[in-house]
């Protein structure tokens, strides 16, 4: 079947009629037979087949399995009880899960009588379940009727309600089946898929549709998934390879003076392993033609701004000039006033463009910025303003890169004859295999390691009603000289709300903690610039022992002297958000705290966001658990969410997947780079028609 064929239009399939086709087009985005054969179902019902127990696969598929009770038991656990039964049959046994309807159940089940049982099997501590499975005795199923293997496909309330009904969708796959004799081409090339025994594409998809028992049903889902990852993979690798191959960028082959004597003489301390391996990272990218285009991940405090700057000082060595941009004013302000000693040390000349600098300010810094005299750029958004003219632009460093999107980015690019070399630095841990989807087309650098000596954190979970103690710890940490944040939640939605919450809780702070023993800051979203640098500055000074604020003071802040970060409603918080927040205390010699303030009345994801904070401090792992809990697209933002439009595989469950279809690609291009080696020309089509007919996610930038 080639694959022109696909493309017809959807009206011209028998049964479908210009009504139809509009609803389908509208509501599932199905414009052409291609577009309904990569329908694929959510999942599936099956009452024809009886597994057994020792025969089930992974494959998210229902089952029913004849076999008997053995005994049933409650589990009590923190969320609330459970009930558990063991189900065996000849193969094997399992059991079955009751989170409701407890009593009626235990009540009404008969112990070694054998039933069908019927449900979505799960695979969980190494052994199957199957939560509020249905259940009938065999006697009752044998006189039932039972209807063949089921494909559910996803659908929207207009479809149903327009009569396209599951079994309406089910009735045109078969006619699409019927009109291209199930003869569709091979995607994938041959080696591959002897080397994973993936099925065949025309069995793969005739599986997938019409399932003939759950092993043809898993080896469709996975060859399918493999290959909608393979190609994404694919897609990005060879992006970044190009990007390599044809965006030349200034090669920077010499490490000078400015890099050399800084490291010899000024170096403030050892580099950690990993900062000495991402600096030699991206130096090797600097040296080459290829204009650098990476990402440098590293937890809170976990020592980027060191590398920054050496990286900077290589773009200074080779003549050229560098910027550093920030989200926020506080922060340029910090990386300036941290900077501008390094800097002064090696002659270096450097100055701060952020919104509040003055119309005289501004002058002077594009005045040098055009002849050159200027070698340091650091700032905001500002930097981006059409004025702002770099002599010879040769690096530019992002600092918090979640805060500015990829329009603004490539602005910077557009300064300059070739585009200068990009560093991108977060905080905000990617789960790899997220990273790997996302920005598979960057060069990743981690910095997975702290600098010495830091002391970990203590997490503690308390409630409102232990408000009292916790302020007594503070006066207590108070009283050694420490200083401390309390921060409340500001969600737009609740603006009011949550400036009240902030208003009363500063009142109650001050009286509890009065002046002039005690001094309080207070920063908010509400102020003006000035005065809440103004505060900010008291409290960076020491002037102020406590810091109430917003969450404003999220990013990147830096004063050693804090070792107490109180957050208020930490409920309302996601997991990034806590752990950048705590990532503002223990940055400096004392053991430090981080108070997670809630009310009782939980809900179970909040419970787990706060279980994660208190047991672990590893931010990849904590990214982890917040991709489980709010999913891939929230994590990333509306801006990239297209990335994760994925029709099959599940960037949370299929990350071996990912994997493996990742290495592929890679050893695929490595071998042949331009894909023309026969057995790879089916991978080069199958690519160029996807790339046509934009069936290839549609985040092609
Ligand atoms: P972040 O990665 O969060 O931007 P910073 O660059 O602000 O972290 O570094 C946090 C603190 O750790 C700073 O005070 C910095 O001077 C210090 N630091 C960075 N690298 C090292 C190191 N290798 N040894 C000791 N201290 C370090
Ligand atoms: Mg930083």
């Amino acid at each position: 079947m080639n694959h022109n064929f696909l493309q017809t239009p959807i009206d011209y399939l028998k049964g479908v009629g210009p009504n139809r086709a509009d609803l389908l087009k509208r509501e599932l985005g199905i414009h052409t037979y291609q577009d309904l054969l990569n329908l694929y179902p959510n999942r599936y019902l099956d009452r024809t087949q009886y597994y057994k127990i020792g025969q089930l696969q992974q494959t998210n598929a229902e089952v029913q399995i004849i076999g008997k009770i053995t005994h049933i038991k409650t589990v009590e656990q923190k969320r609330g009880k459970r009930l558990v039964a063991t189900y065996v049959d000849d193969t094997g046994k399992m059991e079955l899960v009751w989170f409701r309807g407890q009593k009626w159940i235990r009540e009404n089940l008969k112990i070694n009588t054998t039933y069908v049982v019927f449900g979505k099997v799960n695979w969980f501590n190494g052994a199957f379940s199957m939560p509020h499975p249905e259940m009938e005795l065999l006697s009752a199923h044998e006189q039932s009727l039972r209807s063949a293997m089921q494909p559910v496909y996803p659908s929207t309330e207009k479809l149903t309600n327009s009569g396209i009904t599951n079994r309406v969708i089910n009735t045109l796959m078969q006619q699409l089946f019927v009109e291209t004799k199930n003869n569709f081409a091979e995607s994938l090339s041959q080696p591959i898929i002897d080397s994973l025994k993936l099925l065949p594409k025309p069995s793969a998809l005739f599986n997938i549709h019409f399932p003939q028992n759950t092993d043809l049903l898993a080896r469709a889902q996975y060859r399918l998934k493999f290959e909608e990852l393979f190609f994404i993979q694919l897609q990005l690798l060879r992006k970044n390879m190009l990007h390599k191959s044809k965006i030349k960028g200034y090669p920077f082959r010499e490490v000078g003076t400015y890099f050399n004597t800084f490291f010899r003489e000024h170096l403030p301390f050892q580099l950690t392993n990993a900062q000495k391996r991402v600096v030699k990272e991206i130096r090797a990218d600097l040296g080459s033609n290829a204009q650098m285009n990476r990402l440098l991940q590293g937890d809170v405090g976990s020592g980027k701004t060191i590398v920054a700057f050496m990286s900077m000082l290589i773009a200074l060595d080779n003549g050229f000039q560098a910027c550093l941009m920030a989200p926020t004013e506080i922060l340029s302000v910090q990386h300036y006033n941290d900077l501008k000693e390094y800097c002064n040390l090696l002659n270096i000349s450097v100055l701060l463009l952020t919104g509040s600098s003055t119309t005289l300010e501004r002058k002077n810094i594009h005045e040098q910025l055009e002849n050159g005299e200027l070698n340091l750029l650091i700032g905001t958004h500002a930097l981006l303003e059409d004025k702002v003219k770099f002599k010879n632009l040769g690096l530019a460093i992002i600092d918090e890169q979640h805060r500015f999107g990829v329009a603004q980015r490539s602005k910077l690019w557009h300064k300059n004859k070739f585009p200068p070399h990009v560093l991108v630095m977060t905080a905000t841990p990617i789960p790899r295999t997220l990273a790997m989807s996302v920005y598979g087309d960057l060069d990743v650098s981690v910095i997975d390691e702290l600098p010495p000596g830091r002391k970990s954190i203590t997490t503690v979970h308390r409630y409102d009603t232990n408000r009292l103690k916790v302020f007594r710890f503070m006066k207590d940490e108070i009283a050694k000289g420490r200083q401390i944040y309390v921060v409340y939640p500001l969600i737009q939605e609740s603006e009011a709300l949550d400036y009240k919450d902030l208003m009363d809780g500063y009142e109650s702070i001050s009286r509890d903690f009065p002046a002039p023993k005690y001094q309080i800051s207070i920063v908010h979203g509400k102020m003006k610039p000035a005065d809440k640098d103004f505060e900010m500055d008291r409290f960076i000074r020491g002037e102020t022992q406590i810091m109430v604020a917003t969450t404003v003071i999220e990013v990147g802040v830096n004063v050693p002297n804090a070792s107490v970060m109180v957050v208020e409603s930490a409920e309302r918080f996601g997991l990034s958000q806590l752990h950048q927040l705590r990532g503002r205390v223990g940055r400096g010699a004392e053991q430090s705290y981080c108070i997670l303030m809630t009310s009782h009345k939980l809900s179970s994801d909040a419970k787990t966001r706060l279980q994660t904070m208190t047991r672990t401090s590893d931010g990849f792992e904590i990214s982890e658990v917040d991709l489980k809990l709010r999913g891939p697209g929230d994590i990333m933002g509306t801006q990239q969410s297209g990335v994760l439009n994925l029709r099959i595989a599940d960037i949370v469950k299929d990350t071996e997947i990912l994997k493996l279809a990742r290495s592929y690609a890679l050893q695929t291009l490595k071998a042949d780079p331009t894909l023309s080696a026969p057995e790879n020309l089916v991978i080069k089509n199958t690519f160029a028609q996807l790339v046509k007919y934009k069936n290839i996610w549609n985040y092609i930038s």
